[in-house]
This record gives C-alpha cells, structure tokens and sequence, in this order.
C-alpha cells in the first residue's frame, strides 16, 4: 500500500473527488486528505467515513488567520477525536502569500500545535519564506510530523528532523529547473523521507498542465529512486513504513 501523506482531494477543491479516491482505492493508494477550513474538514469526514483508504489530517490554515473564531477552534477540538483523524493539518506559515497578518499567522498555528498536543496528533506543516519562524516555534512544542512540499535546504531540513518531523517530498522534485530539492533529496537520509501529491495542485512535470492526482505519485517516487540509486519498490517500502510509524496508520 501507498500512502499520499498530503493531498486536498473532496468536493470544494475539485468536482469529482469520489472518483479520485475510488481510482486510488483501486491502485492500492490511501490518502492523507488535510483541511483548511471548517468547510473542507466537514467534507473530509464525510469522506473517511466512506472510504477505508481514507484518513483525514484536519486544521485550519494561514489564510483563514482574521477568521477562524473560538467556536471554530472548538469544532476542531471536537473532531480530532475522530479515529480516522490521525494528524493536524494543514497548518503554519506563509509570508510569501501574505507578510501583513505575520502575528496572526502565528498565533493561529500556535493554537493549532496546542491541539495536536492535547490530543497527542503529529502535524502536517506548510511553510513558505518562513522557514525559520516556523522552526523557532515548532521548538516550542512537543509534536512530531511532516514539513509538507519541503522547499528548504537540506541543512535545515536536519534542524527539522532533529524535531522528530520527516521531510515532505512532492511534484516539485520531479520540475525541470528544481535541482535545489534534487539535491536536497540526495542529503538526506530516505528514513525521514514522506511522499506526497498535495493534489491537486503541485503537478509533477510529467504531467504539467492537469490538474494533479494521488496516481501520480508515480512520478515522484521514480525521482526519488534515480536520484538516490535505489529500487522504487524500496522507496515505496520505506516512505510507507515512515507514514505508517508517524501517523499510526
Ligand atoms: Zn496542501
């Protein structure tokens, strides 16, 4: 079994979500659907009562920072208690999006690393041109997880590591001019190595142009052998056997 540990496959983010879901069903694929919103994690549950290859990572994003209120914070707290909830997420820091609500960014993903320690949940993290914050305050928490779409260094990628995360690797690495992640992925070790689509967006090269699905997880697996020299059935072996020791799956 595969597990794309990152992808936004349900109804407000694209129409045939079922379908998606019963192909990768077919595959052999699970899914880590995360939320953003209090929308899409109503969806989200929906979805893995449904479906058994379906596992729900719920929390609420950067972009919802001016909204999200006490009783959506509460909703949250309630559904984590779900047994197919098995991670926070996506949650964290984005200042390339946005750099004027930088407080309340962080407040909002303190509050969401709160509840994963209440609940003792790793998290799915996003961070983008915040690399440091988002260290300086995962610090400050005792969570483990994954750094969703890793785009940083591999010498902070360790920092991260050191923390107890595992390193997201996505469509981005199979980009023609990427040889930044490339290189990356040849530093650090595939023990703390995740795979995942973030579909569907972050295409992999192979198929620019459409919107991305789990079955494409193909392509980034493929990359991550040749780069590495390893058997891809290796790297589908030990990517899977790090989601299944973090997530509990
Ligand atoms: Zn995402």
């Amino acid at each position: 079994m595969i597990i794309d540990t990152h992808c936004h496959i349900y109804n407000s983010e694209i129409e045939n979500a079922e379908e998606i879901i019963e192909k990768a069903a077919e595959n052999d694929i699970s899914l880590i659907l995360n939320g953003t919103d209090p929308l899409s994690n109503k969806e989200i549950l929906r979805l893995t009562d449904r479906y058994e290859n379906v596992y729900a990572a719920l929390g609420y994003f950067h972009s919802f920072a001016d909204e999200i209120t006490d009783e959506n914070l509460s909703l949250l707290d309630e559904q984590l208690n779900n047994d197919k909830v098995i991670a926070v997420g996506e949650i964290g820091l984005d200042y390339y999006h946005r750099k004027d609500n930088k407080d309340e960014q962080k407040e909002l993903f303190e509050k969401m690393l709160n509840l994963a320690e209440k609940h003792d949940l790793p998290v799915i993290v996003h961070s983008r041109k915040s690399m440091q914050d988002t260290l300086d305050i995962l610090k400050r928490h005792d969570v483990a997880g994954s750094m969703h779409c890793y785009q940083g260094s591999a010498e902070m990628a360790r920092e991260f590591i050191k923390l107890g995360f595992y390193i997201g690797i996505g469509g981005p690495v199979t980009h023609k001019n990427n040889k930044k992640t490339r290189k990356m992925v040849k530093e650090i070790d595939i023990s703390h190595m995740l795979v995942e689509t973030d579909s569907p967006y972050l295409t992999p090269e192979e198929k620019r142009g459409e919107k991305n699905t789990p079955l494409n997880l193909r392509y980034i697996i493929r990359k991550i052998a040749e780069e590495l020299d390893m058997a891809e059935d290796d790297v589908i072996k030990i990517t899977g056997e790090n989601a299944r020791e973090l997530f509990g799956i």
